[in-house]
């Protein structure tokens, strides 16, 4: 079942990245606990953890609802068009995956090393960590925006004029509304 693979990927950073005060970390924590601590969450965060993880159709629904109110003071978009950028802002959001190159650390290891300098001396390089260049950090990895303008099936010119930007500030905001979702459900955990 997908939403299970889904909601695992929720859980490892929820339950495995934040030690207790005490400092023992969560690792007991699996994604039944975080599907019933999710279960008592009510708000927008909650809707889209739910669309996202728990294949929830109510709260797709909602959450689709919510997007397309959300274009409504965007002008020159038709009803049907500010549902289609609804639906095309989930399924991109939905698509959004950790960073193939630095499995979505954000940063790539050096381990450490042993150089011979021109004496013949060896010397010890400590491992280092340089910042992901594919996702400049972020971790993550995005659908490209040409995709999505297919997905709505406009022309540049109107992807440009009209969609681009919406498209944009929606996706932001549904990616801070996740972070503040699972920032809330990390505390309710602990
Ligand atoms: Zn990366």
């Amino acid at each position: 079942m997908a939403g299970i693979d889904r909601l695992t990927d929720l859980a490892a950073p929820i339950a495995n990245l934040e030690p207790r005060v005490d400092g023992t970390p969560l690792r007991s924590l699996g994604w039944i606990e975080v599907a019933a601590a999710l279960a008592k969450l009510t708000d927008a965060g909650a809707d889209l953890l739910r669309a996202v993880y728990l294949d929830d159709a109510g709260a797709l629904a909602r959450t689709l609802g919510r997007l397309k109110v959300s274009f409504s003071g965007t002008p020159g978009l038709s009803v049907d068009m500010r549902e289609a950028l609804a639906v095309a802002t989930l399924q991109a959001y939905i698509a959004m995956r950790p960073c193939q190159h630095c499995n979505g650390r954000g940063f790539v290891h050096t381990p450490a090393t042993q150089e011979m300098d021109d004496a013949g001396e060896w010397s010890s390089v400590p491992a280092f960590d340089t910042e992901c260049g594919h996702c400049h950090g972020q971790g993550m990895d995005h659908i490209e925006l040409g995709s999505v303008q297919l997905l709505l099936g406009v022309s540049e010119p109107v992807w440009e004029a009209l969609l681009r930007e919406p498209f944009q500030l929606a996706y932001r905001e549904l990616r801070h509304t996740h972070e503040q979702a699972s920032a809330i459900l990390a505390r309710r955990l602990r």
